[in-house]
Protein backbone atom coordinates (compact mmCIF):
# COMPACT_ATOMS: atom_id res chain seq x y z
CA UNK A 1 0.00 0.00 0.00
CA UNK A 2 0.91 3.23 -0.80
CA UNK A 3 1.71 6.19 1.48
CA UNK A 4 -1.36 8.41 0.55
CA UNK A 5 -3.54 5.30 0.51
CA UNK A 6 -2.31 4.45 3.80
CA UNK A 7 -2.92 8.09 5.19
CA UNK A 8 -6.51 7.69 3.47
CA UNK A 9 -7.08 4.43 5.11
CA UNK A 10 -6.49 5.75 8.31
CA UNK A 11 -8.75 8.46 7.89
CA UNK A 12 -11.52 6.14 7.37
CA UNK A 13 -10.80 4.05 10.11
CA UNK A 14 -10.70 7.21 12.57
CA UNK A 15 -13.48 9.11 11.19
CA UNK A 16 -15.94 5.82 11.64
CA UNK A 17 -14.20 5.86 15.20
CA UNK A 18 -16.31 9.48 15.53
CA UNK A 19 -13.00 11.38 16.11
CA UNK A 20 -13.51 14.88 14.88
CA UNK A 21 -9.99 15.56 13.74
CA UNK A 22 -9.36 12.50 11.71
CA UNK A 23 -7.53 14.04 9.26
CA UNK A 24 -5.11 15.75 11.28
CA UNK A 25 -4.42 12.67 13.70
CA UNK A 26 -4.46 10.27 10.67
CA UNK A 27 -1.84 12.24 9.15
CA UNK A 28 0.54 12.58 12.54
CA UNK A 29 0.20 8.74 12.94
CA UNK A 30 1.49 8.15 10.04
CA UNK A 31 4.47 10.72 10.37
CA UNK A 32 5.25 9.04 13.87
CA UNK A 33 5.51 5.53 12.27
CA UNK A 34 6.98 6.21 9.30
CA UNK A 35 9.51 9.20 10.40
CA UNK A 36 8.28 11.39 7.99
CA UNK A 37 6.74 14.80 7.85
CA UNK A 38 4.01 16.85 6.58
CA UNK A 39 5.62 17.20 3.00
CA UNK A 40 5.72 13.44 2.90
CA UNK A 41 2.13 13.46 1.71
CA UNK A 42 2.34 15.91 -1.16
CA UNK A 43 5.66 15.19 -2.25
CA UNK A 44 6.11 11.30 -1.86
CA UNK A 45 2.25 10.15 -1.88
CA UNK A 46 3.13 7.01 -3.75
CA UNK A 47 6.04 5.93 -1.48
CA UNK A 48 5.91 2.23 -0.54
CA UNK A 49 4.64 1.60 3.53
CA UNK A 50 6.15 -1.20 4.64
CA UNK A 51 4.11 -4.19 6.00
CA UNK A 52 5.95 -3.71 9.19
CA UNK A 53 5.16 -0.35 9.28
CA UNK A 54 1.04 -0.90 8.39
CA UNK A 55 0.80 -3.02 10.97
CA UNK A 56 2.33 -0.38 13.97
CA UNK A 57 -0.14 2.13 12.33
CA UNK A 58 -3.47 0.26 12.46
CA UNK A 59 -2.15 -0.29 16.05
CA UNK A 60 -2.15 3.38 16.46
CA UNK A 61 -5.36 3.82 15.00
CA UNK A 62 -6.86 0.99 17.24
CA UNK A 63 -5.73 3.04 19.78
CA UNK A 64 -6.84 6.78 18.71
CA UNK A 65 -10.53 5.06 17.79
CA UNK A 66 -10.37 4.12 21.47
CA UNK A 67 -10.48 7.88 22.09
CA UNK A 68 -7.33 7.59 24.09
CA UNK A 69 -6.23 10.91 23.11
CA UNK A 70 -3.31 11.85 20.10
CA UNK A 71 -0.63 12.57 22.83
CA UNK A 72 -0.59 9.62 24.78
CA UNK A 73 -0.80 7.13 21.69
CA UNK A 74 2.54 9.37 20.33
CA UNK A 75 3.58 9.01 24.05
CA UNK A 76 5.10 12.99 23.49
CA UNK A 77 3.38 16.45 24.04
CA UNK A 78 4.97 19.76 23.07
CA UNK A 79 5.50 22.45 25.38
CA UNK A 80 7.13 25.48 25.36
CA UNK A 81 9.22 24.49 22.74
CA UNK A 82 9.98 21.52 24.46
CA UNK A 83 9.13 18.12 23.56
CA UNK A 84 7.66 16.22 27.10
CA UNK A 85 7.64 12.51 27.57
CA UNK A 86 3.66 11.76 28.17
CA UNK A 87 1.63 8.76 29.29
CA UNK A 88 -2.04 7.97 31.18
CA UNK A 89 -0.27 9.00 34.73
CA UNK A 90 0.05 12.25 33.76
CA UNK A 91 -2.44 15.42 32.49
CA UNK A 92 -1.55 16.20 29.12
CA UNK A 93 0.57 19.53 29.19
CA UNK A 94 -2.25 21.92 27.75
CA UNK A 95 -0.88 25.04 25.69
CA UNK A 96 -2.76 27.67 27.93
CA UNK A 97 -0.13 26.46 30.82
CA UNK A 98 2.26 27.98 28.83
CA UNK A 99 0.67 31.25 29.93
CA UNK A 100 1.67 30.59 34.11
CA UNK A 101 4.90 29.79 32.50
CA UNK A 102 5.48 33.29 30.63
CA UNK A 103 4.08 35.09 33.36
CA UNK A 104 6.58 33.28 36.03
CA UNK A 105 9.41 33.63 33.90
CA UNK A 106 9.04 37.53 33.89
CA UNK A 107 9.67 37.92 37.62
CA UNK A 108 12.36 35.18 37.94
CA UNK A 109 15.61 35.86 38.96
CA UNK A 110 19.27 33.90 38.51
CA UNK A 111 19.60 31.64 41.47
CA UNK A 112 15.84 31.25 42.69
CA UNK A 113 14.05 28.55 44.22
CA UNK A 114 10.81 27.19 43.08
CA UNK A 115 8.38 24.93 44.23
CA UNK A 116 5.81 23.73 41.92
CA UNK A 117 3.18 21.88 43.67
CA UNK A 118 1.33 18.40 41.42
CA UNK A 119 4.25 18.64 38.84
CA UNK A 120 2.54 15.72 37.23
CA UNK A 121 4.50 16.23 34.20
CA UNK A 122 6.79 18.43 35.09
CA UNK A 123 6.36 20.77 32.47
CA UNK A 124 5.92 23.63 34.14
CA UNK A 125 9.01 23.35 36.68
CA UNK A 126 11.49 21.91 33.84
CA UNK A 127 10.22 25.14 31.53
CA UNK A 128 11.42 27.67 33.91
CA UNK A 129 14.06 26.02 35.14
CA UNK A 130 15.13 25.42 31.01
CA UNK A 131 14.38 29.38 30.32
CA UNK A 132 16.20 30.84 33.76
CA UNK A 133 19.69 31.31 34.73
CA UNK A 134 20.86 28.86 38.23
CA UNK A 135 17.42 28.44 39.61
CA UNK A 136 16.90 25.08 41.46
CA UNK A 137 13.25 23.50 41.77
CA UNK A 138 11.53 20.86 43.94
CA UNK A 139 8.62 19.46 42.01
CA UNK A 140 5.82 17.50 44.09
CA UNK A 141 2.93 15.31 43.15
CA UNK A 142 0.98 12.52 45.11
CA UNK A 143 1.26 10.38 42.15
CA UNK A 144 4.78 7.70 41.95
CA UNK A 145 3.52 7.37 38.21
CA UNK A 146 3.49 10.84 37.44
CA UNK A 147 6.81 11.49 38.95
CA UNK A 148 8.42 8.58 37.02
CA UNK A 149 7.31 10.71 33.93
CA UNK A 150 8.73 13.88 35.40
CA UNK A 151 12.05 12.48 36.25
CA UNK A 152 11.97 11.36 32.48
CA UNK A 153 11.38 14.58 31.16
CA UNK A 154 13.85 16.57 33.41
CA UNK A 155 16.45 13.62 32.81
CA UNK A 156 15.94 14.45 28.81
CA UNK A 157 15.54 18.39 29.21
CA UNK A 158 17.76 19.64 32.10
CA UNK A 159 21.24 19.50 31.77
CA UNK A 160 22.37 19.23 35.05
CA UNK A 161 21.09 18.21 38.82
CA UNK A 162 18.81 21.95 39.18
CA UNK A 163 15.77 19.80 40.24
CA UNK A 164 14.93 17.33 42.51
CA UNK A 165 11.11 15.20 43.16
CA UNK A 166 8.89 14.26 46.16
CA UNK A 167 6.40 12.11 46.53
CA UNK A 168 3.95 14.20 48.98
CA UNK A 169 0.63 15.58 49.55
CA UNK A 170 0.96 19.23 48.81
CA UNK A 171 3.16 20.39 51.66
CA UNK A 172 3.42 17.25 53.78
CA UNK A 173 6.71 16.26 52.97
CA UNK A 174 8.20 19.68 51.90
CA UNK A 175 11.13 21.33 53.86
CA UNK A 176 13.13 24.84 53.10
CA UNK A 177 11.18 28.32 51.76
CA UNK A 178 11.29 29.08 48.47
CA UNK A 179 11.49 32.17 46.47
CA UNK A 180 8.21 30.93 43.87
CA UNK A 181 5.59 29.01 44.13
CA UNK A 182 4.02 27.54 41.07
CA UNK A 183 0.84 25.19 40.91
CA UNK A 184 -1.54 23.92 38.23
CA UNK A 185 -3.83 22.22 40.87
CA UNK A 186 -6.52 19.57 39.56
CA UNK A 187 -9.43 22.37 39.62
CA UNK A 188 -12.64 20.93 37.97
CA UNK A 189 -15.54 20.62 40.19
CA UNK A 190 -16.08 17.38 40.55
CA UNK A 191 -19.62 17.26 39.11
CA UNK A 192 -18.51 18.67 36.09
CA UNK A 193 -16.05 16.22 35.26
CA UNK A 194 -18.59 13.92 33.82
CA UNK A 195 -19.31 16.32 31.27
CA UNK A 196 -15.58 16.19 29.60
CA UNK A 197 -15.31 14.74 26.22
CA UNK A 198 -14.09 11.21 26.62
CA UNK A 199 -10.73 11.76 25.68
CA UNK A 200 -10.16 13.60 29.15
CA UNK A 201 -12.69 11.98 31.93
CA UNK A 202 -11.62 8.24 30.46
CA UNK A 203 -7.90 8.67 29.87
CA UNK A 204 -6.70 11.34 31.98
CA UNK A 205 -5.87 10.66 35.52
CA UNK A 206 -8.75 11.44 37.83
CA UNK A 207 -6.28 12.57 40.28
CA UNK A 208 -4.91 15.56 38.34
CA UNK A 209 -8.62 16.82 37.39
CA UNK A 210 -10.62 16.65 40.52
CA UNK A 211 -10.40 19.96 42.46
CA UNK A 212 -13.51 18.93 44.61
CA UNK A 213 -16.91 19.92 44.85
CA UNK A 214 -16.26 23.56 44.08
CA UNK A 215 -13.11 23.15 42.38
CA UNK A 216 -11.37 25.28 44.63
CA UNK A 217 -10.10 22.37 47.03
CA UNK A 218 -6.21 22.85 46.06
CA UNK A 219 -6.13 26.87 46.01
CA UNK A 220 -7.64 27.07 49.70
CA UNK A 221 -5.21 24.31 50.94
CA UNK A 222 -2.24 26.11 49.47
CA UNK A 223 -3.04 29.52 50.01
CA UNK A 224 -3.98 28.57 53.74
CA UNK A 225 -0.81 26.77 53.86
CA UNK A 226 2.19 27.99 51.87
CA UNK A 227 3.17 30.76 54.43
CA UNK A 228 5.51 28.59 55.94
CA UNK A 229 7.23 27.65 52.59
CA UNK A 230 7.27 31.19 50.84
CA UNK A 231 9.71 33.78 51.58
CA UNK A 232 8.61 36.96 52.41
CA UNK A 233 8.45 38.92 49.13
CA UNK A 234 7.87 35.69 47.72
CA UNK A 235 5.46 34.97 44.55
CA UNK A 236 2.59 32.57 43.96
CA UNK A 237 1.13 31.82 40.89
CA UNK A 238 -1.93 29.61 40.14
CA UNK A 239 -3.21 28.34 37.03
CA UNK A 240 -6.75 28.54 37.21
CA UNK A 241 -10.54 27.71 35.45
CA UNK A 242 -12.00 30.09 32.98
CA UNK A 243 -14.72 31.28 36.03
CA UNK A 244 -12.06 31.42 39.35
CA UNK A 245 -10.25 34.47 38.91
CA UNK A 246 -12.41 36.26 41.55
CA UNK A 247 -12.72 33.78 43.85
CA UNK A 248 -8.86 32.52 44.00
CA UNK A 249 -8.03 36.16 44.05
CA UNK A 250 -10.21 36.41 47.24
CA UNK A 251 -8.67 33.25 48.49
CA UNK A 252 -5.11 35.25 47.97
CA UNK A 253 -6.37 38.38 49.32
CA UNK A 254 -7.80 36.63 52.62
CA UNK A 255 -4.36 34.71 53.15
CA UNK A 256 -2.51 38.45 52.98
CA UNK A 257 -1.08 38.55 49.97
CA UNK A 258 -0.92 42.00 47.60
CA UNK A 259 -0.49 42.78 44.21
CA UNK A 260 -3.06 40.26 43.23
CA UNK A 261 -2.99 39.95 39.27
CA UNK A 262 -5.23 37.48 37.27
CA UNK A 263 -3.94 37.49 34.02
CA UNK A 264 -5.90 35.90 31.00
CA UNK A 265 -5.10 33.66 28.14
CA UNK A 266 -4.95 34.41 24.34
CA UNK A 267 -8.87 32.94 24.05
CA UNK A 268 -9.16 36.24 26.98
CA UNK A 269 -10.66 34.03 29.61
CA UNK A 270 -9.13 34.19 32.88
CA UNK A 271 -6.09 31.35 33.56
CA UNK A 272 -3.48 32.89 35.98
CA UNK A 273 -3.77 34.54 39.77
CA UNK A 274 -0.76 35.77 41.17
CA UNK A 275 0.40 37.32 44.81
CA UNK A 276 3.31 38.59 46.63
CA UNK A 277 3.69 37.21 50.19
CA UNK A 278 3.79 40.54 52.16
CA UNK A 279 2.49 38.71 55.65
N1 LIG B 1 1.53 20.62 36.45
C1 LIG B 1 1.08 19.72 35.46
C2 LIG B 1 0.58 20.49 34.25
O1 LIG B 1 0.38 21.66 34.29
C3 LIG B 1 0.01 18.79 35.98
C4 LIG B 1 -1.21 19.49 36.49
C5 LIG B 1 -2.17 18.56 37.19
O2 LIG B 1 -1.88 17.38 37.37
N2 LIG B 1 -3.29 19.08 37.56
O3 LIG B 1 0.37 19.95 33.20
Amino acid sequence: MTYKESYERGKRVLAEAGIDESELDARLLLEHICGTCRNDLLAHGDREVSRQEQEAYLNLLERRGERIPLQYVLGVQDFMGLEFKVNENVLIPRQDTEILVEEALRELHDGMDILDLCTGSGCILISLLRYSNDCTGLGVDLSEGALAVAEENAEKLLSDRQIRFLKSDLFEGVNGVYDRIVSNPPYIPSNVIETLMPEVKEHEPLQALDGGGDGLYFYRKITEQCGNYLKPGGMLYFEIGYDQGEAVSGLLSKAGFREIRVVKDYGGLDRVVSGVRSF
